[in-house]
């Protein structure tokens, strides 16, 4: 591994987002700094239209910022070309909506399956993932079910499998619990705590309940495209970055600079 595992896994620093709409630019983001450290739960709040689902896509490599730095496990995302950025969120990243965004046409195991396909990973090997898969998300029984077969809470528990299916460092997650009652929330919140404490996967949220937010190490409050608040959940949290804090080199290697090292 490269020196940069040490750092941060995600840094942004002073990124900026306009949506251009007719003749007038709609600001989602304005200058938002933030790092989260390997092996962290961070979870955005904040109104509806405040940016967070803005932020969560800039920091899983969906969307681009206007301006600003994305560094992501040592790589500067914003110089990759959209081949690189595919690879990286094949690879790095692992994506759950609100909307499940299941295969109908697929049983939940092929679905599972499909990330793996994608990175070119051998039948066998990819068999036997997806079925350990669909058992880690407590499923095995289902999982030859499609999509239509399945409650919402038990599609949800397919999407986290799949996310999870390319070993990814971050789980992304918008709204994930947003279609579900409250009891099946929370069992779909502690199934991404257990995936963070066994896998030492990183986790960043979006969530507007607050009922969902005491899964986090950390929630950052957004309003208005900027960050307000940051409460540490109880958790030690070094990962906040202040102007200036924030120097990377050509390879986007080094991150954050805190005068320790
Ligand atoms: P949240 O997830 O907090 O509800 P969003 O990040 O979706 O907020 O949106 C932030 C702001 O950016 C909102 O004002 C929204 O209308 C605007 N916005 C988001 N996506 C687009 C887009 N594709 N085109 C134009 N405006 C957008
Ligand atoms: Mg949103």
């Amino acid at each position: 591994m490269s020196e940069s595992s040490q750092g941060p896994i995600i840094c942004v620093d002073n990124i900026h987002k306009s949506y251009i709409m007719g003749r007038e630019a709609v600001e989602a983001l304005r200058g938002v700094s933030l790092c989260v450290e390997r092996g962290e739960i961070v979870c955005l709040m904040g109104p509806s239209g405040s940016g967070k689902t803005t932020l969560l896509n800039i920091l899983g490599g969906l969307d681009s910022p206007s301006r600003g730095h994305v560094i992501v496990d040592g790589e500067n995302v914003v110089a990759l070309n959209e081949e690189a950025l595919a690879r990286m969120r094949l690879h790095k990243m692992g994506f759950v909506f609100q909307a499940y965004n299941l295969l109908g046409n697929f049983t939940a195991e092929e679905n599972v399956e499909a990330p793996m396909v994608l990175a070119g990973m051998k039948n066998g090997v990819r068999r036997k993932r997806a079925k350990e898969l669909m058992s880690l998300v407590g499923l095995a029984d289902r999982a030859h079910h499609y999509p239509s077969e399945l409650s919402g809470g038990q599609q949800q528990r397919v999407a986290i499998a799949r996310a999870m299916a390319n070993d990814p460092a971050i789980l992304v997650g918008d709204e994930m619990t947003g279609d579900l009652d409250s009891t099946t929330g929370f069992e779909i919140m502690a199934l991404v705590s257990k995936l963070n404490q066994e896998h030492g996967t990183t986790v960043v949220y979006v969530t507007h309940d607050p009922r969902m937010s005491k899964y986090a190490h950390r929630v950052i409050q957004l309003r208005d495209g900027r960050i307000v608040t940051e409460n540490g959940n109880g958790h030690d949290s070094a990962a906040v970055v202040k102007p200036g804090e924030l120097i990377i080199d050509d390879d986007g290697k080094q991150i954050v600079d805190r005068g320790k090292q």
